[in-house]
């Protein structure tokens, strides 16, 4: 297969470009056309020598995933479906606000952690992405997010990327970390450190190699106070229990680009949402700097969970606060066409459940164009 030069960051690049004989900064020049102009035509990359272009045109390509199709949210929500290959499909949500705009990007096709109240957890696993995988679903979406549709949309459309979506990112860490450096690259998409999150359910040892090869701000799924509920809940809890997690995590901060770890929470009506619960969380944030992020549980098909009443979330936030705890309640965005957390699937066959309140935007022809 030809080379993809969507799998190499920066210095894999240079060294690509090296072993034909050119000059290093080379790598420089396609890194922005590729991702800074979202161009994957090397003929149309004009400040390159035409024997170069030429060159690459015979042995390499910028092979993006396909778009197959694009859902928009009456909040403004917009869910891709990614295909990556002929028998899987992730999902790429992008969160537009008043001052930012957030995508959340998939690392895996599937999952393996099979947290109890996660829909993608449900469909099993079927694989890792690969670097161009991950950092394809940025370049699709900043030139889906273009007026036109044809080049990348402006620099400021997305202001962070946050690994939230299908998957465990600490589960695929080689092929993450060169598309997380191609997110921080001044040449590629030159987004800081503070604004590329990674969100994981607590794989400790990859913690400390993301701490050592590439810190950016950090978000743990903690979902419960004590290890016998957070066993039921995060499977994973069994072989990295809370004691290791939150040394972890403290390990994590002395490199950490901020000076905290958020702790982001599912509120399951009955099940961890207590008062009890809520101080118990106050013991934890004692020990580790942190923000809590509580996440009102977005339900799918076959889940006996239920999401607790907003009220209960206000009540649980607010003895949090109480005790000095930063506490923010994340808004329910895109739950509407299954682009909140959790709801992630990503199958094709799925799609069916697409409500009517979305509407069906450009046919996947159109986007690819
Ligand atoms: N595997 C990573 C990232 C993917 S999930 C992790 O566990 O952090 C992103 C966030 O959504 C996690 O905090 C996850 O626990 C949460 N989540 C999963 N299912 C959910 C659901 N049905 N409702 C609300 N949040 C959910």
């Amino acid at each position: 297969m030809t080379v993809n030069l969507l799998d190499f960051d920066a210095q894999g690049l240079e060294a690509y470009v090296v072993g034909l004989g050119e000059p290093g900064f080379r790598a420089r020049q396609l890194l922005r056309w590729v991702h800074q102009c979202g161009e994957s035509d090397f003929a149309r990359m004009t400040d390159l020598a035409k024997s170069l272009r030429g060159r690459l045109a015979y042995e390499a390509e910028v092979r993006v995933p396909q778009l197959v199709d694009e859902t928009l949210a009456p909040d403004g929500t917009r869910k891709w479906l990614v295909k990556v290959d002929s028998a899987n499909a992730v999902e790429t949500v992008f969160i537009p606000e008043r001052t930012r705009g957030t995508l959340c990007i998939s690392s895996q096709a599937g999952c393996v952690l099979d947290c109890a109240f996660c829909a993608t957890g449900k469909q099993g696993f079927n694989r890792n992405l690969s670097t161009a995988e991950i950092v394809g679903q940025l370049w699709l979406a900043r030139n889906a997010l273009s007026a036109d549709g044809t080049g990348p949309a402006a620099p400021r459309a997305i202001t962070n990327v946050v690994l939230m979506g299908m998957g465990e990112p600490l589960l695929n860490l080689d092929p993450l970390l060169p598309a997380l450096r191609l997110m921080l690259d001044d040449h590629a998409y030159g987004l800081s450190r503070r604004r590329v999150t990674v969100s994981t359910a607590g794989v400790v040892p990859a913690m400390d190699r993301l701490r050592e090869e590439c810190p950016v701000a950090l978000a743990v799924s903690l979902h419960a106070p004590q290890d016998a509920l957070r066993d039921q809940l995060v499977p994973l809890n069994r072989k990295y229990p809370l004691r290791e997690l939150l040394a972890a995590c403290n390990r994590y901060l002395e490199r950490a680009p901020r000076d905290f770890v958020t702790f982001e929470y599912v509120m399951l009506d009955g099940v961890n949402d207590s008062d009890a619960h809520a101080r118990a969380l106050a013991g934890i944030a004692r020990s580790v700097r942190s923000k809590f992020n509580l996440i009102p549980f977005n339900p799918f098909e076959g889940t006996a969970f239920r999401r607790s009443p907003a009220e209960r979330i206000r009540r649980f936030a607010e003895i949090l606060q109480g005790t000095g705890v930063t506490v923010t309640t994340r808004k329910t965005r895109g739950d509407g066409i299954a682009a909140a957390c959790g709801q992630l699937a990503g199958d094709v066959s799925d799609r069916t459940r697409r409500s009517s309140e979305t509407q069906r935007l450009r046919p996947a022809a159109e986007l690819n164009a």
